[in-house]
Formats: C-alpha cells, sequence, structure tokens
C-alpha cells in the first residue's frame, strides 16, 4: 500500500517565530529553520512536501488576498496529494479557516490549519504535538491504516488542530491567548480527541460528495472572488448616535455586523432603529450575530429585538462573528442581488451555522 502524502502551506505564526536578539520580539522566520526544529517529520510514514509563504506573517497581518493565496495553492495540488495542513498564526487562525471553508466548495480532502502559543524551537512548544497529529489528520483514510493512501479521507473539511482536539473551523473562536488550548467551539462538537488513540466523532463530520472508497465526487470550485466592504457594529451600553451613524454610513459598506446582546437584542431607542431602517431601505445588509460565545440570535423572543424583525435585519443563528466576517465576503463576492445574498446568509453552506 503507498502512503498518504500531505502538503505543508507554512504561513508564519508563533510556531515558526524566533526572538529577535535586539529587540526580543517575535518573528517570523523561514521554513527550512522550522522542520529542522522537528526532526519527528522525517519518521513519519507519511509523503510530505512543503509550500512556504516567501515572506511569512504574524496572522494579525492576515488579509483577504492572503486567504485567495492560500486557496489557490491548495486548487494547484489538490489531485497531487491526499491532505493539506496549513501552519498559520493562532490569533486569525478562525477567519482563515472560516474563509476557506466557504472559497473551497465540493471540498473532499482534509485542510487542517495548526499553529501554536510557543514557538517550535522552544523547549516547552505546544507546536510539535500540533503538526504531528494534523500531518496524521491529514493523511487519514477510513478504514486504512494511519498513513496509507487510497480510499476516502476521514475528514472533508476546513478544521483546526490544536491542543489535542480536532475542530471545525467555521466554528471556532480563539478565546485564550495563555493556555495552551487556545480555541473553543461552543456551538458545536469537538470533531476528533488525540488521547493514546485518535478518537473522531464521526456523526458530526460533513460528509463531503464522495462515494465511499473511490476516487470521483464533484469537482473541488474555488471561489477567489472576496468583497471586504463590510463593517462590525459591536453594542454596548451606551453607543451614541455618532458612533453608530459612522458606521452605517461609511463609504463603501455594503453589508454590517450587528454584533448583539444575548439571543440578538439591543437598544430599542428610536433614533436606532429608524437609523437601521435608512441604512436597510438604502441597500446595506445588516447581520444580527450575538455577542454570546455560545447560544444563538432569536429575533423576537424578546422584546428588544422585535424591530429587527419587522425592518429587515437578517437573524444568524449561532454563527461566530470570525465565521459572519468571512460569510459576508464570501457571499457579497458572489452576488450583489438583494434576494440571493439574504438567501445564502440564512442558509448552512459548510456547516457554520444550526438552521
Ligand atoms: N501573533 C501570532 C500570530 O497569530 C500568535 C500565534 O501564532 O499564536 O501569528
Amino acid at each position: 500500500m503507498s502512503k498518504s502524502k500531505v502538503l505543508l502551506i507554512y504561513t508564519g505564526g508563533t510556531i515558526g517565530m524566533m526572538q529577535d536578539a535586539k529587540t526580543g520580539q517575535l518573528k517570523p522566520f523561514d521554513f527550512k529553520q522550522l522542520t529542522d526544529q522537528i526532526p519527528e517529520l522525517n519518521k513519519f510514514d507519511v509523503t510530505l512536501s512543503a509550500i512556504s509563504f516567501s515572506n511569512p506573517i504574524d496572522s494579525s497581518d492576515m488579509q483577504p488576498s492572503v486567504w485567495i493565496e492560500i486557496a489557490k495553492m491548495i486548487e494547484k495540488n489538490y489531485d497531487k496529494v491526499d491532505g493539506f495542513v496549513v501552519l498559520h498564526g493562532s490569533d486569525t487562525m478562525s477567519f482563515t479557516a472560516s474563509a476557506l471553508s466557504f472559497m473551497l466548495e465540493n471540498l473532499n480532502k482534509p485542510v487542517i490549519l495548526t499553529g501554536s502559543q510557543l514557538p517550535i524551537g522552544m523547549i516547552r512548544t505546544d507546536g510539535k504535538e500540533n503538526l504531528i497529529t494534523a500531518i496524521e489528520i491529514a493523511a487519514a483514510k477510513e478504514n486504512l491504516p494511519a498513513g496509507k493512501a487510497g480510499g476516502k479521507p476521514v475528514i472533508s473539511e476546513v478544521c483546526i488542530y490544536f491542543e489535542y482536539q480536532l475542530y471545525r473551523g467555521n466554528r471556532t473562536h480563539k478565546f485564550n491567548a495563555e493556555h495552551f488550548q487556545a480555541f473553543q467551539s461552543a456551538n458545536y462538537p469537538v470533531l476528533a480527541e488525540a488521547g493514546v488513540n485518535l478518537k473522531y466523532n464521526y456523526s458530526a463530520l460533513l460528509k463531503g460528495n464522495l462515494p465511499a472508497g473511490q476516487a470521483g465526487g464533484k469537482k473541488l470550485k474555488v471561489h477567489k472572488a472576496l468583497d471586504a466592504n463590510i463593517a462590525v457594529l459591536k453594542m454596548f451600553p451606551g453607543i451614541t448616535q455618532n458612533v453608530v451613524e459612522a458606521i452605517l454610513n461609511a463609504k463603501n459598506v455594503k453589508a454590517i455586523i450587528l454584533e448583539t446582546f444575548g439571543s440578538g437584542n439591543a437598544s430599542t431607542q428610536k433614533w436606532f432603529i429608524d437609523a437601521l431602517k435608512k441604512a436597510i431601505d438604502k441597500g446595506i445588509v445588516i447581520l444580527n450575530v450575538t455577542q454570546c460565545n455560545a447560544g444563538k440570535v432569536e429575533q423576537g423572543k424578546y422584546a428588544t429585538s422585535a424591530a429587527f424583525k419587522k425592518i429587515g435585519v437578517i437573524g444568524s443563528s449561532d454563527i461566530t462573528s470570525e465565521a459572519a466576517v468571512a460569510k459576508l465576503m464570501f457571499v457579497l463576492g458572489k452576488t450583489s442581488d438583494k434576494k440571493e445574498i439574504e438567501k445564502l446568509l440564512k442558509s448552512d453552506l459548510r456547516g457554520e451555522m444550526t438552521v
């Protein structure tokens, strides 16, 4: 039996950083140095190849243009390998995983994002385990021993692997900047846990569209048009009319994520509802996303969200803010038809929300 092939795509992040001797700041370094730090990679029963960004970045510098670059790398190599591991900083990993999930339609192979909280060169690094297990997951096939090629991949979606847990990427949120367990997926179960064995939660996985044990299925479609003309308006008690109107009237903005309280609630002040209505009448899309980590938007449950339903704010169930940002950019890049935009935003496209 031949070995599974996995392509590593190195974008940057703490995993590959070193301390600058002069300033003491952490900065990305090149991929060769990264792999030199992990001799274990040579023992892998998987055929590994790698592409590195020529200028690896801290993921806080992430841009939609880089998401497009990653998606193009996946498209170019899609038929050559069994799975992908994307090395990425943890700060914006949830945004990138969400964006890739929307951009890669009909995905039939694993795309696993991982990184670390401590650089790979540090003795207590979490990067080695994260990378090694992410590779194992990217290589895994149903009913075959680890690392063997052929058959159906166990994972056919974009995931994040971090600190012994595999998550659906577009359900995650970075909630901790200190602990090795940096991510949470409050509204969707973990897809796998790595202990002595790798235990997959099969019933929670997206199925892909490959017939069991066969090649083929629907062809991968890579969406490369993203429209970043969006804004996030986060509610807080005391938010002023000036601030709300400045965001609603910002130049070129086509859609706004309204980050509300609890199950989708916000102020009932007349000026606020009037300002939202005016924006909607002008053609701006407003998506109601909760500030809570868990639970969902239910417009009309309380009197404080009843007006939203009436004026045409779109409720977005239990989507995360990160996935909502990526979904809006994807949907606006795909169509300018208001009905179609609304339909897509209300639909579960890649397992990102419960409908
Ligand atoms: N600032 C880093 C980044 O996101 C943090 C990390 O990698 O965990 O690139």
